[in-house]
């Protein structure tokens, strides 16, 4: 059965990922992924589009439509289906994911590391720090592959939002930290591939020279996604433009589990 591995990266960028990370740009350049532009929902803030990620669906129907609403998760999502479907899942990610698909509000000590195959998230390793090392998480989402073999893995990263919340999108410090994440992603990548993995690079919104997010402008709401196939087929840089919509029933689709009738945009082709 085919499993996936969802690199959501808080607020990256699509020209930012583009230009800076390397790795991937060698896999588009070498026609072994395939690059689309993500049109972000609105608005481009974290915990809604968390859950616009994770379910196809706005916030107007989800309901997540700011970050102060803590609670679980209402619609079908990746996680419940996949567990539903008794395939295992795996995060290592941001607490508000923990809150959305597991428990709220978040208890720092109890639902910090979770192994429990009745949760949505089955194998959870959460951190609540902003700038908590991206290089450390990265680590935490290897160790979890390789010792539970989750069919579906998110990998939640901060490092981006943080350097761009803290010195502006326009920075070296938000720039060079997208040539960092690409370099500490690369082993896995390959290590991911060869094992079977199928692999999705993408933002859950951008971010502007103010280091701000939550608006309209392109700089705030186009993120990349990278889609890594373990056969190595891609299709390059495609030039198409997706609905971030479209992410969940792609997930769905190449996990090969039924996709909720929620869920009303088409999967990407593969
Ligand atoms: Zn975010």
């Amino acid at each position: 059965m085919n499993k996936v591995i969802l690199v959501l990266s808080d607020a990256l960028r699509y020209d930012v990922a583009k230009d800076n990370m390397g790795f991937l740009g060698h896999l588009v350049e070498k026609n072994l992924a395939s690059l689309y532009k993500v049109t972000g929902e609105l608005p481009s803030m974290s915990r809604p589009m968390y859950e616009t990620v994770h379910t196809g669906v706005p916030s107007s129907e989800h309901g997540i439509v700011a970050n102060s609403i803590v609670r679980h998760s209402v619609k079908p999502n990746i996680f419940e289906s996949a567990a539903r479907a008794g395939r295992v899942t795996a995060a290592a990610a941001y607490y508000w994911m923990s809150e959305l698909y597991n428990r709220a509000p978040y208890h720092r000590v109890e639902d910090k590391e979770v192994d429990d195959e009745s949760l949505f998230i089955q194998h959870g390793r959460f951190y609540t720090e902003d700038e908590y090392p991206d290089i450390e998480l990265i680590a935490t989402a290897g160790l979890l592959v390789r010792k539970y073999s989750p069919d579906y893995l998110l990998l939640h990263p901060m490092g981006m939002d943080y350097h761009g919340e803290t010195y502006g999108s326009d920075s070296s410090e938000y720039r060079n930290h997208a040539i960092k994440q690409d370099m500490w992603l690369a082993p896995f990548i390959t290590e991911w591939m060869e094992s079977g993995h199928t692999i999705l690079v993408t933002g859950d919104h951008g971010i502007n020279k103010d280091g701000a997010h939550g608006g309209t402008t392109p700089e705030q709401r186009e993120v990349p996604l990278f889609v890594i196939q373990p056969n190595g087929q891609g299709r390059g840089e495609t030039g198409e433009t997706i609905s971030q919509l479209q992410i969940a029933p792609t997930v769905l689709k190449f996990l090969e589990i039924p996709i909720p009738e929620t869920m009303k945009h088409p999967p990407i082709p593969r």
